[in-house]
């Protein structure tokens, strides 16, 4: 139990009654600031443990309903939550040291419009993933959430960790705007990209039935971008740790 004699807000102790609150417990409101409190309420902590078994759970096929039902928390706290998780995750994605000189293949996933209407509200507006792959590894070096156009190739170009841009041999299908964003010596464009594209079509899938998920589940919570990408970035992390395991 929490107990109150000053706003929370300023530390003022000048408050007075202000009604009630949903519970029937008394409502009080800061003079200096405004600030309404009650004084007195259980602090709902949940312990270290159940926080690492979520951590867990968030990239098993779990709805966010269930991880609430099996660990007892709250939808509310649990969304929280997952922007805390979202906002832990580090730059560098969980990836092995790239192989420089090796060859990276670069795709753009289109994501389903049903799936994204949770946070676009209209159809035709589109996101696409833009996904750079260690072919060797199979782990993700980087990815941009975006439209089609060049800025968001020279968005995701950025993010490729520069020894890699300097040294690396790009393969990427015949979409037109690489070209003046990947070093021509450096660009290999083909026109099926079977094989070489097998590894990124596979990642896509599981992408597709994980991240979907999370963002559809959680309908008011991903009409946030920030939200989805964070949820498409926490998913690459486990994916590379499971590739960096394999
Ligand atoms: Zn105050």
């Amino acid at each position: 139990m929490v107990i109150r004699d000053k706003c929370p807000r300023c530390q003022s102790s000048q408050h007075k009654k202000n009604g009630h609150i949903h519970n029937g417990k008394q409502n009080h409101q800061c003079h200096n600031c405004g600030r309404q409190f009650v004084d007195c309420f259980a602090q709902n902590l949940i312990s270290a443990d159940t926080r690492a078994l979520i951590e867990h759970l968030l990239v098993e096929r779990i709805s966010l309903r269930g991880i609430c039902r099996a660990v007892g928390v709250k939808l509310k706290w649990l969304l929280g939550f997952l922007v805390h998780c979202f906002e832990a995750l580090p730059d560098h994605l969980h990836g092995q040291p790239v192989a420089y000189h090796g060859d990276v293949m670069m795709q753009r996933l289109a994501v389903e419009a049903d799936d994204m209407s949770s946070f676009v509200h209209k159809k035709a507006n589109k996101q696409w993933i833009w996904i750079a792959m260690d072919a060797k590894t199979r782990q993700v070096i980087a990815f941009h959430v975006g439209d089609r156009s060049r800025k968001s190739a020279k968005r995701l170009w950025a993010k490729i960790p520069q020894a890699c841009r300097q040294h690396a041999t790009f393969y990427t299908d015949q979409y037109v705007v690489y070209a003046g964003v990947i070093p021509a010596a450096q660009h290999r464009a083909i026109s099926k990209l079977a094989r070489k594209t097998n590894h990124i079509e596979r990642f896509n899938n599981t992408l597709r039935q994980r991240v979907s998920r999370l963002v559809r589940e959680a309908l008011s919570f991903s009409k946030k971008l920030a939200h989805h990408i964070g949820a498409i970035k926490l998913f690459i992390c486990h994916y590379n740790l499971t590739r960096a395991a394999a």
